[in-house]
């Protein structure tokens, strides 16, 4: 049995912040344990279901918008890496997103938000 004295650091949170803290310290040689509340605790990281979403994001804040890019462009590597350390996939795939228009309005508005995003950012978003 492994006891509390065996780890060096204890995360409380197994969500999406906890679990990269305590995924980084573990990878720079810490003695991790993830403290969770369970799996029937409805918080942010499981109910928004594993979506990694960029379209969109950062208007009006190039930084945030170039980051959120480079963040999902990483997402590939990680999910090999994750495959190949735990051989669990996480299923990650990058098919694009769908976002429904209400009327030609609303499709004019949502062309000229992400024509802005790509113009401010100087990559396609
Ligand atoms: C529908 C939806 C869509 C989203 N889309 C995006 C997106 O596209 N891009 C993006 O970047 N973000 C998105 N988010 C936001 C993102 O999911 C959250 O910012 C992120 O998951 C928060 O992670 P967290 O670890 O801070 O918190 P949480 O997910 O709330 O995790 C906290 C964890 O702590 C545990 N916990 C709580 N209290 C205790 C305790 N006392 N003891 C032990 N464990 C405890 C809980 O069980 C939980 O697992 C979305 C959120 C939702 C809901």
């Amino acid at each position: 049995m492994t006891t509390a004295e065996h780890y060096d650091i204890a995360v409380v949170g197994g969500g999406m912040v906890g679990s990269a803290i305590a995924y980084g310290l573990a990878k720079r040689g810490a003695r991790v344990v993830v403290l969770d509340q369970g799996d029937n605790a409805l918080r942010s990281a499981r109910v928004n279901f594993g979506l990694v979403w960029l379209q969109s994001k950062g208007d009006g804040m190039p930084a945030y918008a170039r980051w959120t890019r480079r963040s999902a462009d990483l997402w590939g590597a990680f999910a090999a890496e994750l495959i190949e350390t735990t051989g669990i996939s996480p299923e990650h795939e990058q098919r694009g997103g769908l976002a429904y228009c209400l009327g030609e309005n609303g499709f004019e508005a949502r062309r000229v938000t992400i024509l802005r995003l790509h113009n401010q950012s100087g990559r396609e978003v």
